[in-house]
């Protein structure tokens, strides 16, 4: 499967004269030449010039059965024979979605009952916006339209997605965000956590969301959101009392509380759902990625009982909708991979066997000298570089290490991703003992190549 194709050079030429690479500086880009990758297989991808490379990232966080699953690729087939395409818009449904739909239904919490579904997590948070203002004003309650989201959250890309984003500068490049969103501290202990203990911030960061609902006004505020674990800005882990208190002081002030599985959902923690992992229950889920394992796009809203009556009960004519939700190849998809990872009982593999592998494994690389901090759960985790472990400390020009070590891990044979000076694994569920010792030998050489760089330009 290792072939080398000479059409490499051709490839990235044409990249570079027609392709704007999302979140990417294509300039840079276009000067270095992209890497072209021609196939992949289980935890595989493999480039043009013939390099086979560990995808410790599943693709985007997102392949939970890894590459090449014929029983996903024989299902949307299948479907795409049978019914390629038809609209739910005009009082019409289709298999797929409906049994999609109860499929979904049994694996969310008790409460989460019904679905909206769309092509990505980006569109699934617009619409999450869109039908929490919409039942508070049902509610009578429209003044109740604000959003208390996280600094370093990712919600997404679309004018919605990225308002609720907690990451500036998206924002300065496209005048936003949009009106009514809030910024709080995010429970990122190794930055945040001054001399605190673990526990103790958590309480401290539950207790930002109270005092921001409290500034703003519980009679302003809409809903919080937050991601279980924080994926893109760095697998931010929040201590284990976190979430259960931000969830009671949502409770408590009567704003609903919004779970972003994107990344989390799906078996990525060891359970279905992140907030499974932390024993809370949000009014509403927001999905995406892993519910087909990127087979097809697919994203989604999963509604508690309470906010989907109000809306279905006494909404009339929700006013919201894409082409493409419940796309019959999505939802052939999303049923195939959801067999895939009941059948193989990925969740539970995750939490009492390769997930508990590899996090030791994980932890053991914090002793080298070039790691802060070393942290995981289920199957993410980052390894936080720092010139001064005990004192916590940043690089002086953050980002710069990072992309170093991502680079030579690359070049190594292993996808990491790199948010600031952290480095980022989240490889498929299905990864085996075998390939994460490989894995991790690749790891524990891009540190000590990357310490060496370091040293080299004087930054430790
Ligand atoms: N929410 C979270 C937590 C995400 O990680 C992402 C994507 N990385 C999104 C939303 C947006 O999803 P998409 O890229 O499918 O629009």
């Amino acid at each position: 499967m290792n072939e080398i194709s000479n059409m490499t050079g051709v490839w990235r030429e044409m990249d570079a004269a027609h392709h704007i690479h999302p979140f990417m500086d294509t300039g840079a880009l276009n000067a270095e030449g992209a890497r072209v990758i021609t196939h992949a297989k289980g935890i595989y991808i493999y480039t043009s010039t013939g390099d086979r490379v560990i995808d410790g990232m599943s693709g985007l966080w997102n392949m939970q059965v890894g590459h090449g699953r014929p029983e996903i690729i024989e299902a949307i087939s299948a479907q795409l024979t049978k019914l390629d395409y038809y609209n739910t818009f005009f009082k019409t449904t289709h298999p797929g979605v409906v049994e999609l739909s109860r499929e979904i239904a049994e694996l969310a919490p008790p409460k989460l009952n019904r679905v909206f579904y769309t092509s990505s997590g980006s569109e699934a948070n617009d619409t999450m916006i869109r039908i929490v203002r919409y039942y508070w004003k049902l509610r009578g309650k429209p003044e109740k339209s604000q959003f208390i989201s996280r600094r370093l959250g990712y919600h997404g890309s679309t004018i919605g997605g990225a308002s609720l984003s907690g990451m500036p500068w998206m924002h300065e490049q496209a005048g936003l965000p949009i009106p009514g969103m809030n910024y709080i501290t995010p429970p990122y202990w190794w930055t945040e956590g001054g001399d605190m203990a673990p526990d103790e911030f958590g309480l401290w960061a539950a207790n930002q969301v109270a005092e921001a609902i409290d500034r703003i006004g519980a009679d302003n505020v809409a809903a919080v959101i937050g991601e279980p674990i924080q994926g893109a800005g760095g697998v931010i882990i929040p201590p284990a009392n976190y979430w259960p208190a931000v969830a009671r002081i949502c409770r408590e002030r009567d704003v609903l509380y919004v779970s972003d599985e994107v990344i989390c959902g799906f078996g990525r923690t060891g359970e279905w759902w992140g907030c499974d992992y932390y024993g809370v229950e949000p009014d509403l889920i927001v999905f995406a990625k892993g519910v087909t394992s990127g087979y097809f796009p697919m994203g989604g809203v999963i509604l508690s009982d309470e906010v989907a009556d109000v809306i279905s009960l006494h909404g009339g004519e929700f006013y919201h909708g894409f082409t493409y939700s419940g796309h019959p190849g999505a939802c052939a998809a999303a049923l195939a991979n959801i067999k895939i990872i009941k059948d193989e009982r990925l969740p539970e593999r995750v939490k009492s066997d390769i997930g508990p592998y590899l996090q030791a494994k994980w932890r053991a690389l914090g002793e080298h000298p070039l790691v802060g901090e070393a942290r995981m759960v289920g199957l993410i985790g980052a390894l936080e570089l720092s010139p001064n472990k005990k004192a916590r400390a940043a690089f002086p020009q953050p980002g710069v290490v990072g992309t170093i070590a991502r680079d030579i891990s690359f070049r190594e044979g292993l996808v990491m991703r790199a948010v600031r000076d952290g480095l980022i694994l989240a490889p498929p569920l299905v990864i085996t003992r075998n390939e994460i010792d490989e894995a991790i030998v690749i790891v524990a050489r891009v540190l000590d190549e990357t310490h060496s760089e370091c040293r080299r330009l004087g930054l430790m």
